[in-house]
């Protein structure tokens, strides 16, 4: 019996601090990852093998935790053999070489080149909220979803430990996903109004959602290295999409990621850098003439929707506002 907390070099801190309320001393178990080194993680959830097979919530398909790519989890962009990045120089060369989105999403949902983001994103699918015991995690990068072609793209800031890396689809199975989708339905952007898992029937017409950083975070707080390492994906998204007119910033680390994806691209930033706020608006000029008008909306996180910070009516202004600049001449 393990006495001392032995963790791989690479986890963070917090992984000694979170500890169950329900035990009285840390488990550890030999994570043996699909694909990945062996990781020795404490384990704060109900008791579960990464290759224990659970039913899909929709399809009833049994998957392990995480979930094996090109097995059949609905809207799964990648196949068993789609190249994977270890590190930030294989982003940078994988993202620069994907020539279209699907390409993109399938090599986005395989990476691991941030360590203690993909022992993080492995550990929550593995050990799992008390509330989905039962239910496979995705435990991979979470792609952007939506149009392709859009021309309204709207920026987050990560996947939920027990959203979107669960279900794997961005925004989806959460409280923060109940609120953008329904508004994006009402905005005339989704044919329908719930997003609960992969598979649902969700689409989305000229709108994309996507983030910053593609795995969840501790505490939905990326380092600001994993900020830069999963640039890249961000950058080759926005360049495969050249119909976008709008972009839709939720919180100030969208704002600031949005702005540092148009100076990358080479686009006119106004100077001095434009201020997030709640309805705040830059215009970006893109090197082919174009513009692309930047807005701020504050995010649908719990702690702004609860607290009535950010109300269903400003979401709705906002989302108008980008459909009425979409569609407006240039
Ligand atoms: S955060 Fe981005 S770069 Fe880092 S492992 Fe996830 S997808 Fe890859």
């Amino acid at each position: 019996m393990l006495t001392t907390p032995m963790l791989h070099p690479w986890l963070h801190p917090w992984l000694h601090s979170r500890r169950p309320s329900v035990h009285t001393e840390p488990e550890f178990h030999d994570h043996h990852s699909w694909w990945g080194p062996t990781v020795t993680q404490p384990q704060t959830g109900p008791r579960r093998s990464a290759g224990e097979l659970l039913p899909h919530p929709l399809t009833g398909q049994p998957f392990p935790s995480p979930v094996p790519p090109g097995t059949g989890w609905p809207g799964d962009p990648a196949r068993p053999r789609t190249p994977r990045a270890n590190d930030v120089r294989d982003v940078v060369r994988l993202s620069g070489s994907s020539r279209d989105i699907a390409t993109l999403d399938a090599r986005v949902s395989v990476c691991r080149a941030c360590p203690r983001l993909v022992a993080w994103r492995e550990h929550v699918a593995v050990t799992k909220r008390r509330a989905f015991a039962d239910e496979p995690y995705w435990g991979r990068p979470v792609t952007g979803f939506g149009d392709a072609d859009a021309r309204v793209v709207v920026v987050g800031l990560a996947p939920a430990a027990n959203g979107g890396n669960r279900t794997g689809r961005v925004f989806t199975g959460d409280r923060s996903g109940d609120w953008i989708f329904a508004a994006l339905h009402r905005a005339g952007f989704a044919n329908q109004a719930t997003s609960v898992s992969a598979g649902d029937g969700l689409q989305l017409k000229d709108i994309r959602v996507a983030a910053p950083v593609r795995c969840a975070p501790p505490d939905n707080k990326p380092l600001p290295e994993e900020r830069d390492t999963c640039a890249p994906w961000l950058d080759q998204e926005l360049e495969l999409m050249p119909e976008v007119r709008v972009m839709v910033a939720l919180g100030g680390f969208a704002w600031d990621a949005a702005l540092a994806a148009a100076r990358r691209a080479g686009w006119q930033v106004p100077r001095p850098k434009p201020r997030f706020g709640h309805g705040a608006e830059a215009t970006l000029h893109r090197q082919d003439g174009g513009t692309v008008v930047l807005l701020g909306c504050f995010h649908v996180s719990q702690q702004n929707t609860f607290t009535g910070r950010l109300t269903e009516q400003m979401l709705d202004d906002v989302l108008l506002r980008a459909r009425s600049l979409a569609v407006s001449p240039r």
